[in-house]
């Protein structure tokens, strides 16, 4: 239309060469991107007016500066806007795709309740927060079962995968990202729902579908894995405190070479949030077994721990359930017959069962105990007596663990410690000593139940040693928060990671696009955060090793630690510090800056339980409490306060032996970073598919009646640009517009294109589209005459070189 080629980087800076009439986005504060047009275009500067969504309001204008601005501009193309978008079934389809257009399409998408968006190879799932009828019935199902496209659904992606193992023969991984309450645990539900039923579907194809014991017990596994590792908090009613990947092995049934269905799990499991056992914020709740037991207390299944039932008087009676147990959300009775029902398809028998209630029960006793301050010796504790002798907590704690008062309260009140070829010594614990030897006991003991379960449902479901498996992936989202800690370390890390992969994936797709299609590239603007991975992790420099190396320093402390570190990395570009903080620094990670507090890292790397603890626990006469506690640290006494073995954390392989050998010099970080490695090494063995849930809006509202107007967006555009952006999806989009930014379907490019060529060729177009309409083919089908096309002298005159054009893909 006679405007002069604008590069794309004029137009993102400040809208140099945007002519009158250019339809744009604007940065915008509130909406991210607002849409307007350029009124003025002059030599410094264009003026755009905003579109205004109240007509009585004055039009806003905004003055943007060619350099030197804080405005940005985008191109915008019309044909994303409203109803348009949801035609794209594949948001890569749209001919010009970048940060606006994509918000704009997945909001427009949302409201009119399609929570699926595809963006090439990744699936967007923004989460409704209600029911959505008949998206996941098993009609859909039965229509996304063999469907050669790939569909805006999860269903859709789970064929892919399926398909994968069946086609390909090749192992598959989905993997699942989100912030907490984006949905990725009720995803994951969906993906394993799938793979459960496809099988069975194509073997039976009329009539029941029966499932196998295998099908069955891997959708039991969801509520009884739910109960033991989520709790209620402020972002999720049902959110899980533990990271998951499951394998799901397909193989032939018995003598049928038909069709593949599921024949083997295995469940791994990554740090679990014990610390929630005795401390959770106001309107949080601990792990959901808690209360569902004391709501089924009157249950017969309960009778082995009657005894212990009947003085309880609901969930304030423990410390550390704290009051805030009740749930509008949830129906804890209710609950707890499904997970007593999932334990029974899980193979628990009766006995196996009461053994876990009634570990689960002295988890809150202990978390009962109290102490005092011996009259004779303020640097000593004791057990504090309970005024309802009936109800004494240490009373209760050691009948229900199995061993003798006395033992108990020694081991929590005391330690004993032994130099090298010294004699044992025994040292009083002061009063926060016994309190946080109490507490270690209540975590490492429900730590211990959670790994049973996980076990427990792993060989009952059982694994096959060699067979083509899907995983899916279920593990938290970036997380930052006013205070971050150890936790959010780890779990940084691990998106850090994940994105590490997601980066090369979207990498290597984008550079297979080209190759297939023949188009030069030079991507130098390939997202790396190579740097950031090896600040974390390398040896010995890195923020991790480093913190283990003060963990057997002796007298080392999270202060130590902190202050080599500063001096180490001060001028690491990733790295920062903060003036007037003392006790913190900052990971630039890639999802954005993220100020850590030193406080504690030290003590939660560690996280012991005492050698005086381990074998009073292993020498219990409860051989439930003997198996989970078995004692791997010899006979000796503690060798040194901070060289002593770390306990025995739950380990999936969980053989004594196993962690006997690692027992040395481990610590939780070292051991969660090996448990890391072995998974992305499993992953990278398999096809990736990846799935990215958002949270519409930080409060957890559905679509609710018109009757009562509310304000605040549905779909919070401000906080799902930032999920966007940290979980890569704006970086993936930044790649490929960083090679051509403008992509068209073969079909509309040649529609659009076509009459400059030449008649013959132009004839030989149509008869190629008509061909590729009428037979419904692929649109790879019409690339040998675009090519032509390109080639012809009319484009290379009007373009100056084939190159010039960018073509999309089908
Ligand atoms: P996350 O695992 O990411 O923390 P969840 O999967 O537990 O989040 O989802 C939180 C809640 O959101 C669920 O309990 C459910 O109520 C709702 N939800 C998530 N995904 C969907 C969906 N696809 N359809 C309807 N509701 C959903
Ligand atoms: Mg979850």
């Amino acid at each position: 239309n006679g405007s002069k080629k604008v590069s794309l980087k004029e137009v993102e800076s400040g809208g140099r060469g945007l002519e009158t009439g250019a339809l744009v986005w604007v940065s915008d504060a509130s909406k991210v991107w607002a849409a307007g047009e350029v009124t003025h275009s002059e030599s410094c500067h264009v003026i755009v007016k905003l579109d205004s969504e109240d007509p009585i309001e004055d039009d806003q204008h905004v003055n943007v500066p060619h350099t030197g601005a804080s405005v940005r501009l985008l191109r915008r193309d019309t044909t994303i806007l409203n109803t348009a978008a949801l035609s794209y079934d594949d948001l890569t389809n749209v001919p010009e795709l970048h940060e606006a257009a994509l918000l704009q399409a997945i909001d427009d998408r949302f409201q009119h309740g399609r929570i699926y968006t595809l963006t090439g190879p990744v699936l967007l799932a923004v989460n409704p927060f209600r029911h959505m009828p008949g998206l996941y019935s098993p009609e859909m199902l039965r229509s996304f079962m063999n469907a050669q496209k790939l569909q805006p659904h999860i269903f859709s992606i789970a064929n892919r995968a399926y398909q994968g193992i069946l086609d390909d023969d090749e192992s598959q991984t989905v993997l699942v990202s989100g912030e907490s309450g984006a949905g990725k645990t009720e995803t994951t539900k969906f993906v394993m729902h799938f793979l459960a039923l496809t099988g069975a579907e194509a073997v039976v194809s009329e009539g029941e579908k029966p499932l196998s014991r295998v099908e069955r017990q891997v959708l039991r596994s969801n509520p009884l894995l739910e109960a033991f590792g989520n709790a209620q908090t402020l972002r999720n009613h049902n959110s899980s405190r533990f990271g998951k990947y499951i394998e799901l092995q397909f193989g032939f049934e018995d003598g049928s070479h038909s069709l593949k269905r599921l024949v083997g799990t295995r469940i791994r499991t990554y740090l679990l949030e014990t610390v929630r056992v005795i401390d959770h914020q106001q309107g949080e709740r601990s792990f959901h077994i808690f209360y569902q037991i004391l709501a089924g207390a009157s249950l017969p299944e309960l009778d082995g721990v009657r005894k212990h039932l009947d003085s309880i008087e609901g969930a304030s009676t423990f410390k550390n359930l704290g009051n805030s147990a009740c749930s509008e959300l949830l129906d804890d009775a209710e609950d707890f017959q499904a997970t007593l029902a999932a334990m029974q398809t899980m193979g628990f028998h009766m006995s196996e069962i009461t053994d876990v209630i009634r570990a689960v029960l002295a988890v809150l006793h202990v978390g009962n105990i109290c102490f005092a301050v011996p009259a004779k010796n303020s640097e000593a504790s004791e057990v504090l007596k309970s005024e309802d002798a009936a109800n004494e907590p240490l009373q209760l704690s050691s009948e229900l663990l199995g061993l003798p008062q006395a033992q108990l309260a020694e081991v929590l009140c005391n330690r004993t410690m032994q130099a090298p070829g010294e004699q044992v010594i025994r040292m009083a614990n002061t009063l926060q000593q016994a309190a946080e030897c109490r507490d270690a006991l209540a975590r490492h003991l429900y730590h211990a139940v959670f790994s049973h379960i996980v076990e427990k449902t792993n060989a009952s479901i059982g694994f096959k040693s060699e067979a083509t498996f899907c995983g899916v992936l279920d593990i938290f989202g970036f997380e930052f928060f006013k205070v971050n800690s150890f936790e959010q370390l780890c779990i940084n890390f691990t998106n850090e990671l994940l994105q590490q992969y997601f980066n090369g994936f979207i990498f290597e797709n984008e550079t297979a696009l080209y190759r297939e299609e023949g188009v030069p590239w030079q991507n130098e603007d390939f997202p790396d955060n190579a740097g950031i991975v090896k600040l974390l992790q390398s040896s010995p420099s890195g923020i991790f090793p480093m913190l283990d190396e003060e963990c057997f320093v002796i007298g080392g402390t999270s202060g130590s630690w902190h202050r080599k570190l500063i001096q180490m990395h001060q001028n690491h570009q990733a790295f920062g510090v903060v003036k007037l903080q003392n006790s913190t620094f900052i990971v630039k990670h890639f999802a954005g800056p993220v100020t850590y507090t030193a406080d504690g890292f030290l003590e939660k790397n560690r996280d012991r339980l005492s050698n005086d603890l381990l074998r009073c626990l292993a020498s219990s006469e409860w051989p439930f409490l003997r198996s989970c506690f078995r004692d791997t640290s010899g006979t000796s006494a503690d060798q040194t306060p901070c060289r002593s073995p770390p306990p025995v954390r739950a380990s999936l392989s969980g053989s004594p032996k196993a962690a006997k050998v690692r027992a040395h010099r481990s610590t939780v970080s070292s051991e969660f970073r090996q448990q890391l490695q072995d998974l992305m090494a499993q992953i990278r063995t398999t096809t990736p598919h990846f799935v990215r849930c958002i949270k519409p809006n930080p409060e957890n509202r559905a679509f609710v009646d018109a009757a009562v107007p509310d304000p605040r967006p549905l779909f919070d555009r401000k906080s799902v640009a930032e999920q966007l952006r940290y979980q890569g999806v704006l970086e993936a989009i930044r790649v490929a517009r960083a090679g051509y930014p403008v992509r068209y379907q073969h079909f509309d490019f040649m529609v659009e294109f076509r009459c400059i060529a030449r008649k013959s060729l132009q004839l030989e177009m149509e008869a190629a589209m008509r061909k590729y309409h009428e037979e419904g083919l692929e649109e790879s089908c019409l690339v040998t005459s675009i090519r032509a096309f390109l080639q012809s002298e009319a484009v290379l005159a009007a373009c100056g070189s084939a190159e010039a054009v960018a073509v999309g893909r089908t």
